[in-house]
């Protein structure tokens, strides 16, 4: 166990848990977002970030601080907490963006990470490599060594109760992140970001971003907290948190503002086309889109700046109550729709449900068919491996009809899309309470069949028959040959 990370409660991969960060003496509660400060320029400050939009940490770039003459001589005499005014915790970065943008930094992992820790951060960061994309597989390799190297360069540098982060590098190899993973769990540091996925997100690769993300966590342990670097934007963070991320940082908030961007949860709009405002935060319920559009640019900007960290600090809630109640994967469905590519997330996401699943509570509140992408969650899995070990009588009639009335079998059991057969006895209980509409899918149908295989290859001398209504012959085709069939919708 992470002395530094508890987890409180989870829901489909998603975590409710709580940083522990000693040298800011502050408990962060997980999923956070950690806003991006520019020391040079905050259009939004520290202060505000605490006290009007309830910022527990937020994260800021030592190599620009290290390069920048007066902040640095005074973040080294009175600390960065005084210098941005900042009560909650503080992480930095190292310089590595800095690196990938421009191609070389000139300071070393134990010199970036010893002025970490002089100038009082929290949380501090060696200087990975942020593998792009694409490239070679040589070329991760050989990049994910000297990142390695430099986690355990990182391990030995004196930083007292500074925690340290061990980036998870690997491109887009999902064998390398897993390694990269694994790793970083073996050494002795605290706070693991998955890196170099932003060019992924700008791409709008989502289902790149899942296959990184889960590779990632599958060699990280199950108690280890999850940033993912740069995830700026709110519209994909239910989808981050469902792969088990538990801090995001935000620089959209402020770059999306400076050039009129307003963010909702459903993607971004230009203020010039907006003639209401879909919001209710401070600033919209003051302002129209034409008052903001007529307000000097400094003020405009900050105006936006607001707005948006409003929408994301609220999607922020909105994904820990739903973690709370069990309702996560319903609400990534709903973000899903924003975008074609968000939907290619999710069910990417999907394919991982049989990790999903470990987490995934046994019983949660309800369970509502939203999609047919909703008849690959994790409960159907779950259920589908539960009818390996229940017990058959010689012969079952399963049905989605009422049950027989005459003696013809040993034993009715009801089929439901999308998790196909069960015993009458479980019918109270989750996820067989789900919330189904009347007007069942295909997917769901498909699901529910996959269910009856699994059941019938399970008990090879049990006589099934299965009375279903109307089931496409493409799906009755991949049912067992030995099932009698029977259409309820013919009678
Ligand atoms: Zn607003």
């Amino acid at each position: 166990m992470r002395e530094c990370f508890e987890i409180r409660s989870t829901d489909a991969g998603g975590r409710l848990g709580e940083l522990t960060v000693p040298r800011a003496d502050v408990t962060v509660e997980t999923p956070a977002l950690l806003p991006v400060i520019n020391p040079n320029l905050d259009t939004i400050s520290p202060r505000r970030l605490a006290d009007e939009f309830g910022a527990e940490i937020l994260i800021t770039n030592s190599y620009i601080i290290h390069g920048t003459e007066d902040v640095r001589e005074e973040a080294l005499a009175n600390g960065l907490h005084d210098v941005l005014d900042f009560p909650g915790a503080i992480m930095t970065d190292s310089g590595s963006f800095q690196l990938a943008e421009y191609g070389e930094i000139d300071v070393t992992t134990e010199e970036i990470l010893e002025f970490q820790h002089a100038i009082g951060s929290d949380i501090g960061t060696p200087v990975d490599i942020p593998t792009p994309p694409d490239v070679s597989r040589e070329r991760a390799e050989a990049e994910l060594e000297t990142t390695q190297e430099r986690l355990e360069a990182a391990e030995a540098v004196d930083t007292g109760e500074m925690l340290v982060t061990a980036p998870v590098q690997g491109s887009t190899y999902p064998d390398l992140r897993e390694r990269a993973g694994r790793h970083a769990d073996a050494t002795d540091l605290d706070v693991f970001p998955v890196g170099a996925v932003v060019p992924l997100m700008n791409d709008y690769r989502y289902d790149d971003v899942v296959d990184a993300v889960t590779a990632a966590k599958r060699g990280l342990g199950a108690d280890a907290p999850v940033h993912l670097f740069g995830a700026g934007h709110p519209m994909m963070f239910a989808l981050a948190a469902a792969m088990g991320c538990d801090l995001f940082d935000s620089a959209a908030y402020a770059l999306y503002a400076r050039d009129d961007r307003y963010l909702t949860v459903r993607g971004t709009r230009n203020l010039d086309d907006l003639a209401y405002f879909p919001c209710s935060c401070p600033v919209c319920a003051s302002y129209s889109p034409t008052e903001i559009r007529e307000l000097p640019d400094r003020k405009r900007e900050e105006a936006l700046a607001a707005h948006n960290l409003h929408v994301t600090f609220a999607e922020i809630r909105r994904i820990k109550q739903a973690i709370r109640a069990g309702t996560l994967l319903e609400l990534v469905e709903q973000r899903a729709r924003s975008h074609p590519t968000m939907l290619d997330g999710y069910r990417t996401l999907l394919d991982h449900a049989a990790e999903l699943e470990r987490t995934d509570p046994v019983s949660k509140g309800a369970f509502f068919y939203t999609s047919h992408e909703s008849a690959r969650r994790p409960e159907v899995l779950r259920h589908h491996r539960r009818l390996d070990r229940l017990s058959v009588p010689d012969s079952l009639l399963l049905t989605e009809g009422d049950a027989p009335r005459g003696d013809e079998f040993d034993a009715s059991w009801r089929v439901e899309p999308p998790f196909g057969p069960f015993p009458r006895a479980l019918s109270k209980s989750y996820p067989l309470t789900a919330e189904v509409p009347d007007r069942t899918d295909r997917a769901a149908i498909a699901a529910a069949a996959d269910g009856v295989t699994r059941l019938v290859e399970s008990n090879p001398d049990t006589e099934f028959t299965l009375a279903h209504r109307g089931w496409p012959a493409t799906i009755r085709d991949r049912l067992p040959a030995r099932v009698e069939l029977v259409d309820l919708t013919g009678e």
